[in-house]
């Protein structure tokens, strides 16, 4: 059978059943196996696709699906992963994130605001076992008493003007060397009046000075404004 030639991201999606390209109205979405079948979180759609059950997932409302519809080429979390993540919030992203890292994996999701935590617990963490909330401040790493062993993945989103110095704490004492950090770059929560390009590139470069090697910068633009994300390795 001739299949249609899809684009070299696909291409590394697909190779982790956990990641698919589904297209409903001709419109081409990313989605996610769902690892608990029959329930969504956020009113996502949910679609059967080769005998499986997908969710939606929607690039608007995640900036981790708004990335991968912006061509980032490769997707650093798969099946069996270890994240961290900052900045869980309602658990949107986390949840999607658990569904692909599997139970084989573990999502240790850091968010420190009560009332968003508690639906994080009550929508996401008691549904998914392989997701673990840590009610605490990202910028007291030494604080999550839950983290155990190293990470593979640091996924930073916490929308805070010294987000970039946070994120490198965080990984400095968790992330194993040669791991992967995503981070969300807010410019307009760092600097308003700079250009936002300039202020992604400002961040990328403090990466740099601190062993980051940048592998990629993606603009959301347009699912999000004045946002950037930065896909770097940690050398050391
Ligand atoms: N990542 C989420 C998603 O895609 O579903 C959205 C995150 S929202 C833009 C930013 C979140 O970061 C908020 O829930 C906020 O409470 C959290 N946050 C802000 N400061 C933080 C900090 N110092 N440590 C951890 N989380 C923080």
């Amino acid at each position: 059978m001739i299949r249609e030639r899809r684009r070299t991201e696909e291409r590394d999606l697909e190779s982790d059943d956990a990641i698919r390209w589904i297209s409903i109205n001709g419109e081409k979405n990313t989605a996610t196996l769902n690892l608990v079948k029959g329930h969504n979180i956020y009113g996502e759609k949910l679609v059967k696709y080769e005998g499986e059950e997908y969710r939606i997932w929607d690039p608007f409302r995640s900036k981790l699906a708004a990335a991968l519809k912006k061509g980032m080429k490769n997707m650093p979390i798969k099946n069996g992963s270890k994240v961290l993540y900052l900045g869980a919030s309602t658990g949107t992203t986390v949840s999607h994130v658990s569904d692909i890292v599997g139970l084989s994996g573990l999502v240790f999701a850091v968010e420190p605001a009560t009332r968003v935590a508690r639906e994080l617990i009550e929508n996401v963490a008691s549904k998914r076992k392989n997701v673990l909330p840590i009610l605490e401040d990202a910028r007291k790493p030494h604080s999550y008493f839950a983290v155990f062993g190293k990470i593979d993945v640091v996924y930073c989103d916490i929308a805070q003007p010294d987000q970039t110095d946070i994120a490198i704490a965080n990984c400095l004492m968790y992330l194993k060397t040669g791991g992967i950090m995503l981070l969300v770059v807010k410019t307009r929560s760092i600097d308003v009046t700079m250009d936002p390009r300039a202020v992604v590139a400002q961040e990328a470069t403090k990466l740099k000075e601190s062993g980051f090697q940048i592998d990629q910068i993606i603009n959301l633009e347009p699912f999000d404004r004045d946002h950037g994300m930065i896909y770097c390795i940690y050398k050391s």
